[in-house]
């Protein structure tokens, strides 16, 4: 059994970020993250064929903190200004261009390829999937599966950080172990799911210039990534709606591309589908959010819930949360130490 001062679940923006807030403060720790690569729901296709985030597809930098590490990352010719505003469709199939002034950010290289160069040095361990987390003797025993040899291990910590979806955390972490209040708190927080398709075409879609429409009705986002300047080949991604993705997330790929292209094709244009691809992300936004930027507890031991359904949200929120938990963290660890 190996030992961290703090172990981290979760390998997203939150996670990176409580974890260069933990490296900062000269703090042990690790990341255990269950997917193949880093980035959570930052994340992008790429292939031959071209390049296409099917996650989160821009951020604002509205905070001081935030405007801070974006001008560094633009500086760096990791992010840049994508537009100041969308293009809104409404039920009647009708597109105005609403400029709101307020800059929207993208990953120059697509989402992935940012928090994949934001955890470059940090400890993370990835295809590791955290299956329980109980509390004994003054340190939480947490077991990890790893997901390619199926062989269980267990780390011992002082303290914990989960920036997982919370529906997630709260089912490796058993309420037992947790204040009543903690816990019915956490169980407030629900999450929409959402399926995203990415299309490859043979031409330049008709989606007006900059790449990107909020829409009312069935669809909630398409964007063009070669208009976005991530992709040098058309690809063309479209989120559907939380109550959409809701009704018919159990239906197949096939099924899901043929009526959400339906749905865009004027958009389109005269163009070929060379490929197609379905994500569906089961907890893609948070539909509630917790008042505070993180849930803290020190009781049985050191335990802190971060992420994006923490006060702002989204990318921006998650960050902000992140650093937040490893601040509140590292401090605990400190004094303890
Ligand atoms: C389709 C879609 C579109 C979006 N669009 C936007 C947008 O345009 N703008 C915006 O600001 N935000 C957008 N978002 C939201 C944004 O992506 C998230 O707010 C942000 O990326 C969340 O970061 P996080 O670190 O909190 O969580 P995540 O990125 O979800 O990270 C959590 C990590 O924990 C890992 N994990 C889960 N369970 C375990 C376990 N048991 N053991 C180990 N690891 C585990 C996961 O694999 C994941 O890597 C969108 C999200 C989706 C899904």
């Amino acid at each position: 059994m190996s030992y961290k001062s703090v172990l981290i679940i979760g390998a997203g923006l939150a996670g990176i970020h409580a974890a260069k807030k933990l490296a900062e403060l000269g703090i042990n720790y690790q990341i255990i993250e269950k997917g193949k690569k880093v980035g959570g729901r930052m994340a992008t296709v790429s292939s031959s064929q071209g390049v296409a985030d099917y996650g989160a597809q821009f951020f604002t930098a509205r905070s001081e903190k935030m405007k801070k590490l974006v001008k560094q990352w633009v500086r760096e010719e990791k992010a840049r200004s994508w537009t100041r505003g969308f293009h809104q469709r409404n039920h009647a199939g009708e597109i105005t261009l609403v400029r709101d002034g307020y800059p929207r950010f993208v990953a120059s290289n697509g989402m992935y390829a940012l928090t994949k160069w934001l955890s470059v040095d940090l400890n993370i361990s990835t295809g590791q999937e955290v299956t329980s987390a109980r509390y004994e003797n003054g340190f939480w025993f947490v077991e990890i599966l790893n997901k390619e040899t199926s062989e269980r291990m267990f780390v011992k910590a002082d303290g914990l950080i989960t920036t997982v979806p919370i529906p997630q955390a709260i089912a490796f972490i058993k309420n037992e172990q947790l204040e009543s209040d903690v816990y019915f708190e956490l169980q407030q927080l629900k999450y929409e799911p959402c399926l995203a398709v990415t299309i490859t075409l043979n031409r330049s879609s008709k989606i007006p210039k900059k790449g990107g429409i909020q829409s009312e009705g069935d669809i909630a986002f398409i964007a063009d990534n070669k208009q976005k300047g991530i992709s040098k080949k058309p690809m063309v991604t479209i989120h559907a709606s939380g109550s959409w993705s809701e009704e018919h997330i159990h239906k197949c790929n096939e099924w899901i591309v043929e009526e959400l292209v339906q749905q865009v094709k004027p958009l389109l244009g005269n163009i070929a589908i060379i490929d197609a691809k379905v994500k569906k992300w089961k907890y893609a936004k948070p539909i509630t959010l917790h008042p505070d930027r993180i849930l803290a507890t020190l009781q049985p031991a050191p335990i802190v819930f971060a992420g994006d359904c923490f006060k702002e949200g989204k990318v921006e929120g998650a960050i902000l949360s992140g650093l937040e938990a490893g601040e509140w963290m590292g401090e605990r660890i400190r004094k303890q130490g």
